[in-house]
């Protein structure tokens, strides 16, 4: 899904081309830092798995990835900082050098969460990569060591990036339009 206005946007944030750009310039740096081991990319589903897979494929190093399922109520709509695991790793994570991988990072409640649960698995280390990152909205500060790209305080869609699930497959990151009441 590319060419075309698309109902509900305002307008584009970052092109396709910007972000494999951006993607392969972070994919560069980690496969710098992690030389001569494994990364165990563990995305959280479903927005991060554009990312993820993007990502995947332009680091130079060996890669296995995992998945977690969480129900998240941390977002706009909800009580913050509220997360449950509901779709657990495959594997063990215990001396792995796992890279978690985040579609946006915006209050950093649902991070420190996993960053918490998954610390506890006795990972040899724990670092996290955002897609986005909105620091402006910040609740606390969970360690962020590689993102693509900040963005400003407004709702964002595609490349993975959903509102009421649709959005995930544009391949360009875009403005919802405000809604008129
Ligand atoms: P946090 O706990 O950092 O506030 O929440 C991060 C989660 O909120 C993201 O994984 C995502 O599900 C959701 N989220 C926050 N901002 C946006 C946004 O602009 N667009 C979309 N689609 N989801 C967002």
């Amino acid at each position: 899904m590319s060419e075309g206005p698309v109902p509900g946007i305002e307008r584009v944030l970052f092109t396709e081309e910007q972000i494999d750009q951006r993607i392969r310039e972070v994919a560069a740096e980690i496969s710098r830092d992690y030389q001569g081991k494994t990364v165990k990319l563990i995305g959280v589903l479903k927005g991060s798995v554009f990312f993820l897979t993007a990502l995947a494929r332009r680091i130079e190093i060996p890669v296995k990835i995992d998945f977690l399922g969480i129900s998240s109520f941390s977002n706009r709509s909800g009580a913050p900082g509220v997360v449950r695991i509901a779709k657990d790793l495959d594997d063990a994570i215990e001396g792995d050098d796992v890279l978690m991988v985040e579609d946006i990072v915006d209050t950093g409640l649902t991070l420190r969460y996993l960053l918490q649960t998954l610390s506890g698995r006795g990972p040899n280390s724990l670092a996290v990569c955002t897609f986005l990152d909105r620091n402006s909205r910040r609740i606390v500060q969970p360690p962020v060591r590689y993102r693509c790209f900040e963005i400003p305080d407004r709702f964002v869609v595609g490349f993975g990036l959903d509102y009421n699930q649709l959005y995930r497959n544009l391949n360009y990151v875009a403005v919802m339009e405000r809604k008129r009441s």
